[in-house]
């Protein structure tokens, strides 16, 4: 009986944080709001990662027959690149997020990771190997350490401190009544909005998947916040297949390739440069958030350059 204890007791412990994993997604997607009406095909298959590549082709999509929200949506990330959405409020950038998710299925078109189309894939197995940096991060009334964790429930606890370094925000734990165990959350201590960001960073970076979604925070973080947790950002995309949802121009300088959205179709598409050259939406677009920021800045209220 004792030899069986080992075993029972380890199998206990990954039964029961297996468990929580589940009644945390059941939690997440009462926060999302969305509704569960994607069932996986009776055949199908576990996500088979080759080389990372994203590929939307011909996508339409609507949620209610009436009113149409994708139009022939058409792009390819090759695998490590960075692609970034942009485009006015309501143009369709956090459907494209929720459909590489497969919240919800596509009316015609395909989606394909590594060649496979989304649709033939089991959701468990598609969402395991994707990180997401949502705008708004979701913190367990649980430890910190617990937090953090999530990303990868079997990690190991230096494991947990060594995500927490590369997203900045092992030292500020470190600060905090008991350390790693301290409460967050509702019923314990309040995160900032960037502290709470740095844990999704950290879950992400724990979890190391081969697909990144980040979905940028629309309110603005003091200019220095968010130069750190750009570079924090920049560590989590490195070397992984990344779309962004981006609402600060600044933020995406860099991207491999930036798609204009508006009214649900890519209305123009290439790198920062290039955009700025065609002088359409996106060249109006940044111009007005420079304006911005410089009254902005007139105001006293420090900036990055959007
Ligand atoms: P924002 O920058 O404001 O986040 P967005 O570009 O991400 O906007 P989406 O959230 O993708 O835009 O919304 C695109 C359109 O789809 C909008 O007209 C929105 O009203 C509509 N929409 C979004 N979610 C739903 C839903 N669950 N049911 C019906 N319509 C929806």
């Amino acid at each position: 009986l004792i030899q069986l204890y080992g075993p029972l007791n380890w199998f206990g412990t990954y039964y029961r944080m297996i468990q929580q994993c589940f009644i945390d997604m059941e939690n997440m997607f009462d926060l999302f709001d969305e509704p569960l009406e994607v069932k996986d095909a009776p055949d199908a298959k576990p996500l088979v990662v080759t080389k990372g590549m994203i590929e939307f082709n011909d996508v339409c999509f609507h949620y209610q027959p009436e009113k149409q929200i994708l139009k022939n949506i058409t792009f390819v990330v090759p695998p490590g690149q960075t692609f970034a959405l942009v485009g006015p409020s309501g143009s369709g950038k956090s459907t494209i997020i929720r459909l590489l998710f497969r919240f919800y299925d596509i009316q015609s078109g395909s989606i394909k990771f590594d060649g496979q189309d989304i649709s033939t894939i089991q959701q468990n197995s598609l969402r395991q190997n994707i990180g997401v940096v949502p705008q708004d991060t979701v913190l367990f009334n649980s430890d910190i350490r617990y937090n953090i964790r999530y990303g990868k429930v079997t990690a190991s606890d230096d494991a947990v401190e060594d995500s927490a370094a590369a997203a900045d925000i092992h030292d500020k734990i470190l600060t905090f009544p008991e350390g790693y165990n301290t409460v967050v959350g509702e019923r314990g201590l309040k995160l900032s909005g960037g502290e709470k960001q740095r844990v999704a960073i950290a879950r992400t970076l724990l979890k190391a998947p081969a697909f990144v979604l980040l979905d940028e925070a629309t309110s603005a973080l003091d200019t220095q916040t968010e130069r750190n947790i750009q570079a924090s950002l920049a560590k989590v995309c490195e070397n992984r297949t990344t779309i962004v949802v981006a609402h600060r121009l600044s933020t995406i300088i860099n991207a491999d390739q930036i798609l204009v959205l508006k009214d649900g179709e890519i209305r123009e598409r290439g790198r920062h440069e290039d955009l700025l050259m065609q002088g359409g939406l996106y060249a109006d677009m940044w111009q007005q958030q420079q304006t911005k920021s410089d009254d902005n800045s007139e105001n006293g209220f420090p900036t990055s350059s959007t």
